[in-house]
């Protein structure tokens, strides 16, 4: 029987695959590339399937043009786990694939590494090199090559360029390329640099991950920061590399540091991949083929790394397991950490997650037995504990968000001519509203949870269960009219510092002025010299770095974490809060953290401070359960964007009405998104919650296809997201 058709993945916004007639002779393996018609275009599309039959008319059909790949370019192995992920995250496939692949792939470009050679030309294999007595290296050139081609790299140890240009010129010899062989013999070349003795807890951790080894399993190593976590890492990986098997090692975006991959580069003496967003297509190829070719030991990468292949897996790390960067946030929106659970499991290695601030979702896996649990409680370092403390805002004259006892701190610190670090918390950006005099919150009577403030509509709405009302304009408790929102002031404090503070110079830290690595780099480098004294930023400078002239942190908003429709802020911030404590100042100087809010008093804070985030954490998964939050629940999100309000919140109705909402599952909207307008464009968002993964997986496997084709599907920008993070 003749397999004459194929089923192709194509890198398009539709589902399903597409049905093509394979040319006499064409056997493509499957995963392999093929170039096929597609409108007016043509497509890099992948093999997913061979048949001897199809379900369309074959006079509607067109042929694959080319065959691009020998062997796979996508192992049956990553085919099973991208499908997964198709159905978990309801996204093409095709878009999957094509995601997960380099670049270089995606344009049609080779997989195999060719590398510059030298070959006779047919003039050059009848020459006799005894005609070139009198240029002795020329002859010896011609006579290297007599029993075939040889790579440049080798043979230019030996010739110069004038050599190859004068046998060239003669066209005696000419440039032709050659596939390289991987090296794999790495393993033997281990030297191994001197280590730390690990501690007790070290030690513990170490082995059980040596115990178990050998096939899936997930380790939660929740240990404060210098804990030696990384050591940790360094020791469990090491009997692996030994047999042979290759470590991925994801890092948070702003944490692939150069001096991370050194630390990993140094202890094993090998060369190590790494991938982040600053490589060329052509960089970022090669990591993938030698990972692939399994001529690579360790990769470090960034969440994209995920996808990296490897020929012999034998471990994956996520390190700052709890980092934000992991969630893709367009597009398909998949979360690596989550893709690795998937991959470790198919590929049957185990997976190691480490963090100071576990995430409460790894944290209850990790307390239920789900994955096993490794504690390190104590610094391996000697820096000092940094001091945390309250300022209340109550009733203070605010300066751009900064009462006036802060501000003299601030003063002091800089004349002292340490650094001082101040944080906006841009998470908790659409506010609650807040009695500047009492610290009176206005709260949904029905949810006990804080009104989310729309200016744009004039409203207090409840993110919870939708209802709305107007905006007060005195306080229900004391009277006073003094109501405000959450967070007023955070948005002029970059333009407000330099007035306050003249003669200090200031860094602004967030993902624009980071972007790029180099510049990030230069940056932090910057500040490590001294070439600022005041940092502003955002959750992005907790990621990774040590500061170890900071001598004073502040943050500004705490309210708006605490008050925010987002319930994952206060875990965000308990996250911010520790990973900045933990990296500011060093031995010599006592660091100081101060917190600004109008609720000292608030149990999560106080908590937090008294017991740490560990404590916190687990009073956190409490309320989550009470409340039946992820992780006690699911979520998926319906985001609508459109320059007509009314168009994004029918869309999302009708979406609500072709759910069957039962007692497994809830649907909270359409609500306007905390922020409510960008860039012109109204957003709202439908939440469907459930206690069930399967009841919210069910529903959406049946209602997708429906949504698609409602009219106004194509009129507004919408998408989906599982497991949202975010709520902007
Ligand atoms: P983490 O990854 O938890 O932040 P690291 O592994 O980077 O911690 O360790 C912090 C510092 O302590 C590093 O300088 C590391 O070399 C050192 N360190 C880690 N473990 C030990 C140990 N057992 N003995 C001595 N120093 C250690
Ligand atoms: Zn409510």
């Amino acid at each position: 029987m003749t397999l004459g058709f194929a089923e192709i993945a194509l890198p398009v916004p539709m589902r399903g695959h597409f049905d093509y007639l394979l040319p006499e002779g064409m056997v493509p393996c499957i995963g392999a590339r093929v170039l096929v018609p597609f409108g007016r275009r043509q497509l890099v599309g992948i093999v997913m399937r061979c048949k001897s039959a199809s379900d369309m008319p074959t006079d509607k059909l067109r042929a694959v043009d080319t065959l691009l790949d020998e062997e796979s370019v996508v192992s049956q192995l990553f085919l099973d786990w991208l499908s997964w992920a198709s159905q978990y995250y309801q996204h093409p496939l095709g878009d999957i694939l094509f995601t997960a692949l380099p670049v270089n792939l995606r344009k049609g470009l080779t997989q195999d590494a060719l590398q510059k050679a030298w070959q006779l030309t047919d003039k050059g294999q009848q020459f006799d090199p005894q005609d070139l007595k009198r240029a002795a290296k020329q002859q010896a050139l011609l006579i290297a090559l007599k029993p075939g081609p040889q790579l440049h790299q080798t043979l230019s140890e030996h010739y110069s360029a004038a050599i190859f240009r004068a046998l060239e010129e003669k066209d005696l010899i000419e440039a032709t390329n050659l596939a390289v062989k991987a090296k794999l013999d790495w393993p033997e070349h281990i030297s191994l640099a001197e280590q730390p003795r690990p501690n007790l807890e070290q030690s513990l951790a170490i082995s059980a991950i040596a115990h178990q080894n050998e096939t899936f399993r997930c380790f939660l190593l929740e240990g404060v920061t210098g804990s030696g976590k990384t050591e940790v890492y360094l020791q469990a990986i090491e009997p692996l590399l030994r047999q042979g098997k290759q470590v991925l090692i994801l890092v948070p975006e702003i944490g692939l540091t150069p001096q991370t991959v050194r630390r990993f580069q140094l202890r094993f003496g090998l060369d190590v991949g790494i991938l982040h967003s600053g490589l060329t297509d052509n960089e970022r190829m090669q990591v993938w083929r030698q990972a692939r070719s399994g001529e690579l030991g360790i990769v470090i990468g960034t969440r994209s790394a995920i996808f990296t292949p490897m020929k012999n897996p034998g471990m994956i790390i996520v390190d700052e397991e709890h980092d934000g960067s992991y969630k893709q946030q367009d597009g398909w929106r998949y979360h690596a950490r989550d893709m690795a659970v998937v991959r470790a499991r198919l590929e049957n290695i185990p997976l190691l997650l480490g963090s100071a601030t576990p995430s409460l979702e790894s944290l209850n896996n990790a307390l239920t037995d789900k994955y096993q649990h490794l504690l390190l409680r104590q610094r391996a370092g000697q820096a000092k504990p940094v001091q945390h403390q309250l300022l209340d805002l109550k009733g203070q004259q605010l300066e751009y968000g900064l009462a006036q006892g802060m501000r003299n701190r601030i003063q002091a610190h800089l004349q002292q001519g340490n650094q001082v670090m101040l944080f906006i918390n841009r998470r908790g950006y659409a506010p609650a509203l807040i009695c500047h005099q009492c610290g009176f919150v206005e709260e949904c009577r029905r949810c006990d949870r804080s009104y989310t403030l729309h200016r744009g509509m004039n409203k207090l709405q409840c993110h919870h269960c939708g209802d709305a009302k107007h905006i007060p304009h005195s306080c229900q408790q004391c009277g006073a009219s003094s109501m405000q929102p959450v967070g007023l002031g955070t948005e002029q404090l970059e333009q407000g510092i330099a007035s306050l503070f003249p003669g200090y110079p200031a860094a602004r830290i967030d993902s624009d002025s980071a972007r790029g690595k180099q510049k990030l780099h230069q940056l932090l480098e910057d500040i490590n010299q001294g070439n600022y004294q005041l940092l502003i930023g955002t959750q992005i400078l907790a990621k990774g770095h040590h500061f170890p002239n900071v001598s004073l942190v502040v943050i500004l908003d705490v309210d708006g974490a605490l008050f925010s429709a987002d319930y994952r802020a206060a875990e965000k911030l308990a996250q911010l809060i520790t990973q900045v404590a933990g990296r500011a100042g060093r031995a010599h100087i006592q660091g100081e953290l101060w917190l600004q809010t109008h609720h000292p008093s608030h149990p999560l804070l106080q908590d937090l401070l008294n017991n740490g985030y560990q404590h916190f954490a687990r009073l956190a998964l409490k309320e989550r359960r009470f409340a039946a939050l992820p992780p006690f629940s699911y979520q998926a999100l319906f985001r609508a964007e459109s320059n007509h309000a009314a168009q994004a919140h029918d869309f999302l109705l009708q979406v609500r009405q072709l759910l069957s909402p039962g007692p497994e599952m809830a649907a909270i909207g359409p609500i306007p998104a905390l922020m409510e307008k960008r860039q012109g464009r109204y957003r709202m968002q439908l939440l469907l919650q459930s206690t069930l993964r399967t009841g919210i997986q069910q529903q959406l496997n049946r209602l997708m296809p429906q949504i698609e084709k409602l009219p106004l599907a194509n009129k507004v920008r919408w998408s989906l997201d599982m497991d949202p993070q975010d709520f902007t």
